[in-house]
């Protein structure tokens, strides 16, 4: 398989450190509320390169952090006068609910910041020792000119940075020995949540977070290190400095980056108003649809977000589970007995498929080429299971069809749908469950219906439901 990777701005014949196994490290997201729909676009794409790596053989350790202390976080434990942990630990849960709506398997390990904090400790100490940090009125900064790599994933070059960070001089700053010097440990501020450190009580600067997770969990070299593009600079940047000061040894092999995903061809912002979380989205469509809308372009490639564009993925994806339902149709009333001798012909050009799917696959995970192969698959399905078909033919086109669906976690079954005595009955239950305050079965009962495409509307006039 070929990779594009960051650093060399190449596609690379992707070799595993370890043959036989890949340890992946992607940059999770800050937990101060529900993920937004750009958010997904890493976790889905990143998701499927996990399944392909392991639908070709390969053991992967997967690990995505989550960020659970920030600045963010704390803002929003203050203004509802709670802990900081209530907020995180409460939009880890959320989160965890949409990556499993949206068919984004659990990490192998999903390190938690917080969890995390003796073995940052460690990293600043030695960092220290070794020169490449020093130490300000509590504050431990890390010598970025020191570091002679700097820019070398950006391709920026250490002194236009110093031209364009001039102005941090007079912003509070003028402790540092450097402007580009980044926090590695900061200390506390009233009502911030601190630990004890030999530097001062205080917190870990964002950046030092994924160098000790991914240490911890993959090793001080890691195979494939990804994250939406933004990340590039200053935060990939960083944590290779960190971690190449610290380790004395090349950080991560492989550096992939997701595009951006636009709304209507405008940069998402809250400000602007086109700002959607997932939740929201999973209230209008089935989010395996948008699961299938992410992966219908390349990764790199940034993505428009619009309801014409996710109108088509659905009727797309509409198409494949049709085709598929009629194979597994066909599994079950098709003719008994051996393959026509026709059959056995179409089934050896199954394999075609396969290698053209593949192929897509293994170039730079070509996600959007890979499922036009799936269409053709599904075209190929429908014009030679004619009436009279065999069970076993129709078996072995809807194995080859779901297979290829499942590497890039796309559910090709259709749902069973729920009755409406069984809805209303689920209905009851959830306005009983908020009478009693029991939010939390209420908000189950509702995702229940949400994922069998049943979305529920209050009114004062009680609660409605259409099918989405
Ligand atoms: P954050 O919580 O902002 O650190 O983001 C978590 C992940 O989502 C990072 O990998 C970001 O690069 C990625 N991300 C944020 N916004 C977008 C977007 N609009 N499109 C694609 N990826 C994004
Ligand atoms: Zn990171």
């Amino acid at each position: 398989m070929k990779i594009f990777n960051t650093m060399t701005r190449t596609k690379q014949e992707f070799k595993p450190i370890n043959e036989g196994k890949v340890g992946i490290y992607v940059c999770g997201p800050t937990v101060y509320d529900y993920i937004h729909i750009g958010n997904a676009r890493p976790m889905i794409v990143f998701d499927t390169l996990r399944r392909y790596l392991e639908y070709k053989g390969l053991e992967v350790n997967y690990v995505s952090n989550f960020t659970d202390v920030d600045d963010k976080i704390i803002q929003k434990a203050n203004a509802e006068n709670v802990d900081s942990k209530v907020i995180s630990e409460r939009f880890i849960e959320e989160c965890k609910k949409d990556m499993a709506a949206l068919n984004v398997r659990e990490a192998t390990t999903h390190p938690k910041a917080t969890e995390e904090i003796d073995d940052m400790i460690a990293m600043v100490a030695e960092l220290i020792a070794k020169d490449y940090a020093y130490v300000v009125n509590g504050t431990v900064y890390f010598r970025t000119r020191k570091f002679r790599d700097y820019g070398k994933l950006s391709k920026k070059n250490i002194d236009d940075l110093r031209a364009g960070n001039r102005e941090l001089l007079v912003s509070g700053e003028d402790e540092k020995e450097d402007p580009l010097d980044f926090v590695l440990w900061k200390p506390k501020k009233e009502g911030e949540p601190f630990w004890q450190s030999p530097w001062c009580e205080g917190r870990p600067g964002w950046h030092l977070e994924c160098s000790v997770m991914s240490k911890k969990y993959i090793g001080d070299i890691i195979d494939i290190h990804a994250g939406g593009e933004d990340l590039i600079f200053p935060h990939h940047e960083n944590e290779i400095a960190q971690s190449e000061a610290a380790n004395g040894t090349e950080f991560a092999r492989y550096w992939m980056h997701n595009g951006f995903l636009k709304i209507n061809n405008e940069k998402m912002s809250k400000s602007l108003g086109n700002f959607f979380t997932v939740r929201e989205i999973g209230e209008k469509y089935d989010l395996q649809v948008i699961r299938f809308f992410m992966l219908s372009a390349h990764y790199r490639s940034p993505l428009n977000f619009s309801a014409d564009l996710v109108e088509s993925s659905k009727n797309g994806l509409e198409r494949i589970k049709t085709a598929y339902a009629k194979l597994q149709e066909l599994c079950a009333n098709g003719t008994d007995g051996d393959m026509s001798a026709q059959e056995a012909s179409f089934v050896k050009q199954l394999d075609g498929y396969v290698e053209k799917f593949e192929a897509a696959m293994d170039d730079d995970l070509n996600t959007a080429d890979a499922i036009s192969v799936i269409f053709e698959l599904v075209k190929f399905a429908n014009t030679t299971t004619t009436e009279g078909a065999t069970k076993s033919y129709a078996k072995a086109v809807a194995d080859k069809l779901a297979m290829l669906a499942d590497v890039l976690g796309i559910i090709v079954e259709q749902k069973e749908d729920l009755l409406d005595d069984e809805i209303d009955a689920l209905i009851a239950e959830r306005q009983a469950a908020r009478k009693e305050k029991n939010f939390a079965r209420a908000d189950e009962i509702r995702n229940l219906l949400l994922d069998k495409g049943i979305v529920l509307e209050d009114t004062r006039e009680g609660v409605r439901w259409k099918r989405a």
